[in-house]
């Protein structure tokens, strides 16, 4: 009997070398508890954050010409005399206060000032130095609000290169560039963890001293990913990436495999009982399934697929295939919609082939919980679906050869880590299924070097979804369309940005719109958000899937896997603040019978130059692929679009795009460092250990056989 347990006991403790890296930025000298809270905000709640929250810009503060040559525009730091303080005479007018130096006057505005404050600031008779952007007004020469004010002994203090952060509503730049700073002077000395011959190969810092420097960049230059110092940081961060996904591999892969290979006969007569045959990349996915788990090292493989490509059926002949063995096979869904629907899905197909397929959630309890699970110890039931419930304690199988985690995307990071060492326990070959078509590169950050079967084809017969942008003003023509639709029979997705959010006025709560289309539409509307009771959400999802309700207005849960063949359009309220695999992924949802699929993005007009973008896309294309690689485009033009929804870890440093090359280095690096001190235990293994507490990799620690 296998028994499926976390695969060490040992939890990873962070070493102490790290522990002033971790201290809350509240700790730090000068940071209140308003300040740490606008910090947390932007960057974290701890001193790493800060590190990892590097400049955008720079102000060069070195320029010091004599006032009457200062051009407009330009930052510039001056010695000046105070002369003569004028109050402002109203509240709607500017308090002056002018200076001179042996050039010209320089006129200072503060707009809502303080008096009292300016009077100690700026003394008349003494000279001060201030640096800020001159303007020249009239033939004035002005600075309004000046960024800095002091004495003729901080002249030198002032004249450098400042880093600009970003920054969020109530946070200036001020406290926060202090914060960094003093956290910075608590920055740890860590060991190398990187290879001397490399390090000096690339010309890179160590990561002290590179981290130093990515905060005091003195050119534009050095805020660009390929700098050295960035350079160090980022690959940094994606060697603890591929470390940690290397050692869940290398924990997954030991161990006995088995060799799992039936005799055909059930897949033949499911096969034979399909409506459709199967496309010639379902066919070849399912070879290279069986072929790898037909030999005895275990199997650990990614199955991609653009949404509609097709994996279910792939993925329950693998299945078969286990069963034929007289093994067991689990699905594992993110969601209990999902979970559900392939219950549904393949229940019936099991009645033909006489095997047993049962349902278990979170839900499942009590009597029939307890049954299912004592059937499932004695082997009695052949396939396991649910959700991550099955992999839960106490659940135990009696013979699992074979698990399948469709949709693995959804799952966090940590979240799939954890998953995959959980179905390793088991001993099981293993297969995870995602459509986020993305680029092979970047599968290797969220997955590390997997083996890959990929469906880069869709099953005959579909056309196109007919996709079409709108601005949201013009709303009741929709809704009248969506009324045509119905009654010729359609079914329609209406999706709704967010619920209740409440920092977001504008946002389309889902329950208003599912008011007011059921005002306007009358009955077989029906709302479905994440909130409610799960079987609240199947009855509304069966409601729908039956014909009851022919709208179904909801959020993005149900963005992915749901497939509900007789829908046929597509509604996306405010597409512009969703990304474009989030997208893709709704559109997915419809076009999946016979009929064509209707798609209509409304947007609040004005539309940004991304959104816009994005909509283009959207409208030339159902390429998955093209759309990750335009997605990616977009993003490294500076917009984070829908990271989360494509699975993808966030990382705070390397830019995917961008560093690319690093990625493909930390790989071999990570490789091979594990091939030659597996437990990590030389002086530079104990290095790389540090490195992955670090980032955060603590779990991975764990997967060490010496933790
Ligand atoms: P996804 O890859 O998005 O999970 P599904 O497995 O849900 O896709 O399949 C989408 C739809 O396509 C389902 O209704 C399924 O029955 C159908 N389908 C799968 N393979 C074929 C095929 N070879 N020919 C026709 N229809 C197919
Ligand atoms: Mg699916």
């Amino acid at each position: 009997m296998a028994r499926i347990a976390v695969m060490r006991s040992h939890q990873p403790m962070r070493p102490e070398i790290l522990f002033p890296a971790f201290a809350p930025v509240a700790s730090l000298p000068g940071v209140g508890p308003r300040i740490a809270k606008l910090i947390e905000k932007i960057a974290g709640p701890r001193l790493v954050d800060l590190y990892w929250h590097l400049p955008i810009q720079i102000v060069d503060r070195r320029h010091s010409p004599p006032v009457a040559n200062a051009p407009e525009g330009a930052i510039v730091t001056m010695t000046v005399v105070v002369e003569r303080h004028l109050p402002a005479p109203d509240k709607r007018l500017p308090y002056k206060v002018l200076c001179r130096d042996d050039s010209a006057l320089l006129t200072l505005v503060f707009f809502r000032a303080r008096p009292d404050y300016l009077e100690r600031a700026l003394p008349v008779g003494e000279e001060r130095v201030v640096s800020g952007r001159i303007q020249r007004y009239r033939d004035e020469i002005q600075i309004a609000h000046p960024d800095h004010i002091g004495t003729v002994e901080e002249l030198d203090a002032l004249k450098i290169v400042e880093p600009v952060y970003p920054l969020t509503a109530g946070l200036t730049a001020r406290p926060l560039r202090r914060a960094v700073r003093s956290a910075l002077d608590k920055a740890p000395d860590l060991p190398e963890w990187l290879e001397p011959r490399f390090l000096s190969r690339r010309r890179w810092p160590g990561w002290k001293d590179a981290l130093l420097a990515a905060h005091a960049p003195e050119s534009p230059d050095r805020l660009k990913p390929d700098h050295p110092a960035r350079e160090r940081l980022a690959y940094d961060e994606l060697m603890a990436n591929q470390l940690a996904l290397a050692l869940v591999r290398e924990s997954v892969r030991e161990g006995a495999g088995r060799a799992v290979s039936g005799d055909g006969s059930l897949r033949t007569r499911t096969l034979a009982s399909l409506p459709y045959s199967l496309t010639g990349a379902q066919e070849r996915a399912l070879k290279e399934i069986c072929d790898d788990m037909a030999s005895p090292a275990r199997m650990l493989r990614l199955l991609q697929g653009d949404v509609g490509s097709g994996k279910t059926i792939v993925a329950f002949l693998a299945m078969l295939n286990a069963v034929e063995c007289g093994a067991q096979a689990a699905l594992m869904a993110p969601t209990e919609i999902l979970a559900r629907q392939h219950r549904d899905v393949l229940a019936p197909l099991c009645v033909g082939l006489g095997i047993r397929l049962v349902l278990l959630t979170g839900r499942e309890k009590g009597e029939s919980r307890r049954r299912t699970l004592a059937n499932l110890r004695a082997g009695e039931i052949d396939i396991l679906v649910g959700t991550h419930a099955i992999f839960q304690e106490g659940v135990a199988f009696g013979d699992l050869a074979f698990a399948v985690i469709d949709e693995q995307h959804r799952f966090g990071v940590h979240q799939r880590l954890a998953l995959t060492a959980k179905a390793a326990g088991a001993r099981a070959n293993l297969l995870v299924m995602t459509a986020t078509p993305i680029p092979r590169t970047l599968t290797m950050t969220a997955y590390g070097d997997m083996d890959v079967s990929r469906l880069d084809e869709k099953p005959p017969g579909r056309t196109p979804v007919d996709t079409r942008a709108m601005p949201l003003d013009r709303l009741d023509e929709v809704v009248q369309a969506v009324r045509r639709a119905v009654a010729g029979g359609d079914r329609v997705y209406w999706v709704c940005p967010l619920v209740e959010e409440s920092d977001v006025v504008d946002a389309a709560a889902a329950e208003e719109r599912h008011a007011a289309l059921a005002g306007s539409l009358g009955g077989g509307v029906a709302l479905l958000h994440g909130r409610m009771k799960s079987a609240e959400k199947d009855a509304r999802m069966n409601g729908f899937a039956a014909g009851e309700v022919s709208v179904l207005v909801a959020t993005t849960v149900i963005e992915v896997g749901v497939d509900i063949p007789e829908a046929t359009v597509m509604v996306v309220e405010h597409a512009e603040r969703f990304g474009l695999a989030q997208l893709h992924q709704l559109r997915g949802r419809v076009g999946r019978g016979d009929r064509r699929g209707r798609c209509l993005l409304l947007y609040a007009a004005p539309l940004g130059d991304a959104a816009r973008a994005r909509i283009r896309i959207m409208r030339e294309t159902d390429d998955g692929f093209r759309i990750a690689e335009e997605d990616l485009r977009l993003r490294g033009a500076g917009e984070v679009l829908g990271t989360r929804q494509s699975g993808l870890p966030d990382f705070r440093l390397a830019d995917v795009a961008a560093h690319e090359e690093l990625m493909l280095a930390a790989r071999d690096d990570a490789r091979l460092a594990l091939e030659r001190d597996p437990d990590l235990s030389s002086d530079r293994g104990r290095a790389l250990r540090v490195l992955l507490y670090l980032f955060e990799r603590d779990a991975a620690v764990g997967y060490l056989r010496s933790g």
